[in-house]
């Protein structure tokens, strides 16, 4: 088949920082850099101080081990390092302790579900590397910082970062591989990846047979489809102008909306890449990759199709599901509790509930929306407490306010009307206003139904209806015995 016209071709390059770890890659600094005031977390390993001696963190190794075998990926047979000089603020030794000979994994893939069927695309490689510093521009962005700051709690946090091949074509495929290998990470517990800064994208972009460019500070997931797609429109428009695309990096400016060219960078040699010395290789054995390969959790492909066996539920609304762990999580939380129609619940989470929940990352789960909300909503709407419609309504005030749907039910003004005299008031009013209705109605049974609805509208759908339909039989009845 030919290639279609102006293809793109993109290569992701993630880092993914372990978050599950207590400690730093090569120090006993604790990991929690969010929480903690700038420069409290640090030592003179992480600060690159002269004649501190880096010791590797072994569960570092483990969960990166763990990662590989999940992507299908080739364990190396050492824990190799090297060094990677540049001269950046961020970064106080002058170096960055990365892999660069022997990265720990490559020749991984993963597989998507593409509106064109299976798509696989292949890991190049994976290796650990320790995290430099976090620069604060005071002033929001560096044009408009007179002076920066620097944290170097975050130096030394351990990092994997995973590169692709170049297989994707399209923004959407990047974003797919993206929330797959997101899902990944989340259910092997190595990556709480709604963090910020957690998960951070570059990608090389270019359109097949020119030029590739390098596009990083890609900030989110969300913008990942934006940033890619502004490239190759970008990129597009050269071509077809029979301009040339220059090779360069470029950074994604998430208010405006473009990619801007950055500075000049280093090339692979200007790194003067060497094997550190202060950290031998460490082998790996098999009996170990072994052992990790057993601990492997379910992952998201095995629980997608679990999910839609056990519950029976289409196969699409579990991939949703699958998509965050938490929301898989949740969902089979909630079935615990309620058991009756799980598809209808399956269906209430995904379309109500996590329409409201996007925004926030999906942190409004298990803090303000529990389990027992799905469940309890369901349960009502078996009761007939709440129509379908009713129950759609309640969902923004479940997920944005974390609302009990029970009293949601008295704040909304959902509760059924079963007071027989207030009732009766009402039928009263919908038989003299609607005098015609009800000389039909003497006649004919099936108009009763208009006059049920009318009682319905002056209610606002809350009448009891069997009730209702009671108190106009009797008072139909008594009018026709008056009339005889
Ligand atoms: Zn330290
Ligand atoms: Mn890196």
């Amino acid at each position: 088949m030919e290639a279609p016209k102006l293809e793109g071709v993109i290569g992701l390059e993630i880092h993914v920082q372990i978050t599950s770890l207590k400690t730093k890659l090569f120090c006993n600094c604790s990991a929690d850099y969010r929480s903690a005031p700038p420069n409290t977390h640090v030592c003179p390993v992480c600060l690159g101080l002269p004649g501190a001696l880096p010791v590797v963190n072994q569960e570092a190794i483990e969960k990166a081990i763990q990662v590989c075998l999940a992507l299908n990926g080739k364990v190396a047979s050492k824990v190799r390092f090297d060094r990677k000089h540049y001269f950046y603020p961020d970064l106080p030794k002058n170096y960055q302790i990365t892999q660069y000979l022997e990265p720990i994994c490559v020749d991984g893939w993963v597989e998507l579900e593409t509106g064109n069927g299976i798509k696989r695309v292949r890991i190049r490689r994976i290796n650990l590397e320790e995290d430099p510093g976090r620069i604060v521009y005071p002033g929001g962005s560096p044009a408009n910082s007179p002076y920066v700051l620097i944290d170097y709690n975050r130096s030394g946090i351990a990092l994997l970062e995973i590169v692709t091949e170049p297989d994707m074509t399209t923004p959407e495929e990047a974003y797919l591989f993206l929330e797959k290998l997101r899902s990944i990470l989340e259910h092997l517990g190595v990556c709480d990846c709604g963090l910020e800064g957690a998960m951070r994208v570059d990608a090389n972009v270019s359109i097949r047979g020119g030029e590739r460019v390098e596009v990083k500070n890609i900030g989110s997931l969300s913008e990942v489809r934006r940033a890619l797609a502004y490239e190759l429109t970008r990129q597009r428009d050269f071509v077809l102008k029979g301009l040339k695309v220059k090779r360069e990096t470029r950074h994604w400016d998430p208010v405006r909306k473009v990619t801007l060219p950055a500075r000049i960078k280093e090339t692979e040699e200007d790194y003067r890449y060497m094997p550190d010395p202060n950290l031998p290789p460490i082998p790996v054995g098999s009996e170990l990759v072994e052992k990790l390969r057993q601990a492997l959790p379910e992952l998201p492909d095995a629980r997608m199709k679990r999910l839609a066996k056990q519950y029976s539920i289409p196969l699409n609304v579990a991939r949703v599901l699958v998509t965050r762990k938490v929301l898989a999580d949740f969902f089979e939380d909630a079935a615990r509790m309620y058991t009756r129609d799980y598809k209808r619940m399956a269906n209430y989470l995904v379309n109500d509930l996590l329409n409201w929940l996007k925004d926030e990352d999906l942190r409004g789960l298990y803090r303000k929306v529990l389990p027992e909300h799905l469940a309890k909503v369901m349960e009502l709407l078996d009761k007939g407490v709440i129509s379908i419609r009713q129950a759609k309504e309640m969902a923004e005030y479940i997920a944005k306010q974390g609302k009990d749907p029970e009293a949601l039910i008295k704040e909304l003004g959902y509760e059924r009307i079963t007071d027989k005299s207030l009732l009766k008031r009402i039928v009263e009013e919908v038989f003299h206003e609607n005098p015609k209705a009800v000389r039909d109605a003497l006649e004919n049974p099936k108009a009763v139904n208009f006059l049920v609805g009318m009682v319905m509208r002056k209610t606002r759908g809350r009448a009891d209806p069997a009730i209702t339909r009671r108190l106009i039989e009797e008072k139909l009845q008594h009018l026709r015995t008056k009339n005889k």
